[in-house]
């Protein structure tokens, strides 16, 4: 393939394509002021991972020969192309001559590769990272977040981004966290946030959010945390815990008197799992609560997937008489039609549609009539993020049921919460 090949040592080449390895390049490589370095990856992981359950390794490799082929074709005789990890390939060369190149690149992977006589197009991306002050290892990495980068906004090509590359790397530090944030007795806790009856101004119930304070990068906030663990089975311990602590709280509050639901969040991913059901049935049952004091809040991506064990669990949750709560209401609005037929019983409107509310006329009539849709097709509903006296009065005039806001209350410690709310007045 290459010519130059040939005169490295065997451990350097990589044996399917031929080309020099990662090996070589960490050998050869010598930071150069104004050299670029561009990575090639050939396909996302997932994708690539289903291609090799549909034709097999022997034909992915055909896949990997034939991205090489093409990348070489395109690029000067020159110019030493490296094979770094299964599906990526890097090269160097100053920036001048670059975009033209990048473009022609992405041009000729239009075309499908061939694997054994089965054509497939390659869903390349393309990184940049600049050479001159970093070493082989770095420059490797910032080649591969940049084109981590030009796949995540689908754009022609990326160039290394320290701000995004931190934020990875930050939340795979996260990640690797989590498991013993979740063993430790002193990271996570659960804040309360009360929701109320918009029309007699008495508190209904009160939302579980988690809280992490992470022993180097002090309070992360849950927006950050829980998307990364969603992503991946961190999520069921992480589940686990929140439904143990929050299910106590409970009956913590039904034995004292309290009358308010707790409302937890849930991941769509944790419905996924066959038994989820049975095992929120069994701390309740643990901590002597009933199921109507509990709501469970998912947000739409619980029907994206249309996954039968979504469904059986959504509704077997249901029959133990646990209320389901359609969280974050429009904002994703993959297919509205689900709306029918929801296995759901409340439908939480989006805050930044209810911020909107006082300010903006047409936000305000998008939520009076969602809020008229969903009473037609039998819901609850609660509006989350209320921030002002206004809001409140045009919600209850559009006979919002339920109300949550920090114009009501931020969230707060339980034992906060139920000092406010033995003190406080009705707010209606
Ligand atoms: P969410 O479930 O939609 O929770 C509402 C979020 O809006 C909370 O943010 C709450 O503090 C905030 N909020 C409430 N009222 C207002 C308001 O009037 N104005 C504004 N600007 N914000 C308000 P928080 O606690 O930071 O949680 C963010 C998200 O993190 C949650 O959104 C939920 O998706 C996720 N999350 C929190 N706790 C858990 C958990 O235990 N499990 C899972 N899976 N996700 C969680
Ligand atoms: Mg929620
Ligand atoms: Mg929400």
């Amino acid at each position: 393939m290459n010519h130059q090949c040939t005169h490295r040592p065997m451990g350097r080449l990589d044996p399917i394509t031929g080309l020099p390895n990662r090996m070589e390049f960490m050998a050869s490589y010598r930071p150069k002021p104004g050299a670029q370095l561009v990575m090639l990856t050939l396909s996302d992981p997932k994708q690539f991972d289903e291609l090799l359950r549909a034709i097999g390794h022997e034909h992915a490799e055909d896949f990997m020969r034939a991205g090489a082929v093409r990348l070489t074709e395109v690029m000067a005789p020159a110019i030493d192309i490296y094979h770094i990890s299964i599906l990526s390939f890097a090269f160097i060369m100053p920036f001048g001559a670059m975009p033209d190149l990048l473009h022609r690149i992405n041009d000729q992977f239009n075309k499908p590769l061939t694997c054994g006589r089965i054509p497939v197009t390659a869903d390349i991306a393309l990184g940049v990272a600049d050479c001159q002050d970093a070493d082989a290892a770095f420059v490797l990495r910032a080649g591969l977040a940049a084109a981590r980068d030009c796949r995540d906004t689908g754009r022609d090509w990326a160039r290394y981004n320290r701000k995004t590359d931190t934020a990875h790397q930050r939340g795979f530090l996260l990640l690797t966290h989590l498991t013993s944030a979740i063993k430790a007795d002193d990271q996570l806790y659960l804040h309360f946030q009360p929701k109320y009856d918009m029309a007699s101004g008495e508190p209904t119930s009160a939302e579980a959010l988690l809280r992490w304070r992470h022993p180097v990068f002090g309070n992360v906030p849950p927006a950050e945390f829980a998307p990364l663990a969603e992503a991946t089975a961190h999520i069921h311990p992480l589940t686990e815990w929140v439904l143990h602590h929050a299910i106590s709280q409970a009956g913590a509050w039904a034995a004292k008197g309290l009358r308010l639901n707790t409302a937890i969040n849930v991941s769509p991913r944790n419905l996924a799992r066959r038994g989820f059901a049975v095992q929120v049935a069994k701390l309740l049952n643990c901590y002597g609560v009933e199921p109507s004091r509990i709501e469970l809040e998912f947000t739409e991506g619980v029907l994206v997937s249309n996954d039968p064990v979504v469904l059986e669990e959504l509704r077997a949750l249901r029959a133990t008489g646990i209320r389901i709560a359609l969280d974050d209401f429009g904002t994703g609005f993959a297919n509205f039609s689900y709306i029918t037929h929801l296995p759901a019983d409340i439908i939480k409107i989006d805050k930044s549609f209810i911020q909107k509310i006082t300010t903006d006329p047409r936000a305000a009539m998008v939520v009076r009539s969602l809020i008229d849709l969903a009473h037609e097709l039998d819901y609850s509903v609660v509006a989350e993020g209320i921030e002002s006296e206004k809001a409140y009065a045009m919600l209850k005039s559009w006979n919002c049921d339920e109300g949550q806001g920090f114009y009501m209350s931020p969230p707060i410690d339980p034992t906060a919460l139920a000092l406010k709310l033995n003190q406080a007045p009705a707010l209606a």
